[in-house]
């Protein structure tokens, strides 16, 4: 078995919707995303390096959060488009679960469009030091 662990810090801030407390103001966060992949097999051909994936698509993936706005895509949010540089809209409210299920998600897209086939994803999202959240995708219960 295979497994390529990629840890990488983004700087954002968000706003959470839905939500009382402190953290329904916009703030900010050095957010750490650490990114493992298990693979039992790399199949071998000639349009591919084998390896898993590589280490910088990555972090490409986890680089577009850096430095950016992080807001749910509403009508409210919507109308600071125009005076914020650097607002990501998001199809959904910028909880560290709901960031470590989308950099997981895009990470499964960019592996099933390779040639491998038996992997899981662990994508591991700390908003601070002390709390964290975790995904996981088991693409086979065997690996
Ligand atoms: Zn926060």
């Amino acid at each position: 078995m295979f497994k390529l662990t990629v840890e990488e810090k983004f700087d954002a801030a968000h706003k959470l919707e839905n939500y009382e407390g402190k953290c329904s103001n916009v703030h900010g966060h050095t957010w750490k995303v650490i990114v493992s992949i298990k693979v039992s097999i790399i199949e071998s051909n000639s349009n591919h390096s084998d390896m898993i994936l590589d280490f910088s698509e990555i972090k490409k993936v986890i680089r577009k959060f850096d430095h950016r706005l992080l807001l749910k895509n509403n009508k409210e949010n919507n109308k600071w488009l125009p005076y914020v540089p650097g607002i990501k809209l998001l199809e959904y409210n910028p909880t560290a679960e709901n960031i470590s299920k989308d950099i997981a998600l895009k990470i499964q897209y960019l592996l099933t469009s390779n040639i491998l086939h038996k992997f899981r994803i662990k994508v591991i999202v700390l908003e601070t030091e002390k709390n964290q959240v975790e995904y996981n995708i088991v693409g086979d219960e065997n690996v």
